[in-house]
């Protein structure tokens, strides 16, 4: 469209045949078509863009990798979706802040692996860590089995840089743990999902990485002590940085030839350089690690005892280097047609 040609620095598709991947997320969800899809590089390009929304009247909605399953930034009505895939920025690392920036642009997966290459951790994990943006798992909140131990995303940012209403990028927070002062106006930007505004970068915290992990296979011998079992880690002085609920079906798929498809954690292999190392604990418990175990059959004893309400959690005695997961899939492309969405008026 013709007023879209006077942007500076920015990449912009129209027309339907250009646009119409940018309708879709990974929810089921079909946005209406965009006025264009806009890809800034560029404060001057932002400041142009936001007085051009103001006067045309159209509404600019965000979007990361498109990864989001709830339709957050496919586009509605009036408006012209920002893919902030070309924003600028190299991701920085600071070993003596242990902090981290990054663009919104980087790939959550990118912003990990720059904190391991220093020895260090960025624990959000989102089952999605390995496609979404960095900017799109800050607009979420992004969270997943890590939570239990590390808390969400927004428990790791320290300051957020967000373009705002007035066509200017602003920093909220600063790069500091020892931040006292005031409300914490980044948290607000933390999960909102661009509703204030857009989040360009930003400046998180970075732990050393754990040294060790410990992963524990419990049978159960009931389900319903499932529920039961993670408060009785934590009462037991346990805490632990996930679970998961392998069924035997599921169990009997990681088992079997292929499935090696769990993928370890980014982390993992580095953690201690170890190999994984199987042990047991008063000849009935032995940890599993899947993907080290793609053809063996599952090791049983006939005598293995349950874990179940009245029983107390076994003692660690047995350590991995590697983190179990299950096979992470991504979701089904089908969509059907709905409404969702929102947008962001400057
Ligand atoms: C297989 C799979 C597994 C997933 N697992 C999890 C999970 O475990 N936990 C979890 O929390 N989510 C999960 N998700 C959902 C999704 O991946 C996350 O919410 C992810 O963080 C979204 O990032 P994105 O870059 O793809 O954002 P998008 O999908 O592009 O956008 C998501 C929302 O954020 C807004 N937004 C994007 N970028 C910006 C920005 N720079 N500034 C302001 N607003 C912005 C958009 O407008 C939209 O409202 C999963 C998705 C998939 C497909």
């Amino acid at each position: 469209m013709d007023i879209f040609a006077q942007l500076p620095d920015t990449a912009v598709l129209a027309g339907a045949d250009l646009t119409e991947a940018y309708r879709h997320d990974e929810s089921h969800l079909v946005g209406d078509p965009p006025l264009a899809v806009v890809k800034p590089r560029s404060r001057e390009a932002l400041r142009a863009l936001v007085a051009l929304a103001k006067g045309e009247g159209f509404a600019l909605v965000p979007r990361g990798a498109g990864t989001g399953k709830a339709g957050g930034c496919i586009p509605l009505g009036r408006s012209v979706v920002m893919d902030m895939g070309a924003w600028p920025g190299e991701i920085r690392v600071s070993r003596q802040d242990l902090a981290l920036w990054a663009p919104a642009s980087a790939m959550l997966r990118d912003v990990k692996a720059a904190a391991l290459a220093q020895g260090l951790f960025y624990p959000p994990d989102p089952n999605s860590w390995d496609q979404c943006a960095f900017g799109g798992s800050l607009a979420t909140n992004a969270g997943g089995p890590g939570a239990c131990k590390y808390g969400m995303t927004r428990h790791w940012v320290l300051a957020v840089d967000a373009l705002m209403a007035d066509g200017e990028v602003h920093t909220f927070g600063i790069p500091s743990v020892k931040c006292n002062v005031g409300p914490s106006l980044g948290q607000l930007l933390v999960g909102s999902e661009g509703i204030f505004g857009l989040i360009v970068g930003a400046t998180v915290r970075l732990l050393p990485v754990p040294r060790e992990r410990l992963t524990l296979l419990l049978p159960m011998e009931r389900w319903e002590a499932l529920l039961d079992l993670p408060g009785q880690l934590v009462e037991a002085g346990y805490l632990p940085s996930a679970f998961e609920f392998w069924d035997p079906a599921v169990l009997a798929d990681l088992r079997g030839p292929g499935g090696c498809r769990a993928k370890p954690w980014p982390c993992s292999n580095s953690m201690t350089g170890t190999a994984a190392r199987t042990a047991s604990w008063r000849g009935w418990w032995r940890p599993w690690v899947p993907w080290r175990n793609t053809s063996r059959p599952p090791r049983t004893r006939t005598s293995a005892k349950p874990c179940g309400p009245s029983g107390a959690p076994p003692p660690c005695t047995s350590r991995s280097a590697s983190r179990t997961r299950s096979a992470r899939t991504s979701s089904c492309p089908a969509r059907a047609s709905g409404s969702s969405s929102k947008g962001w008026r400057p």
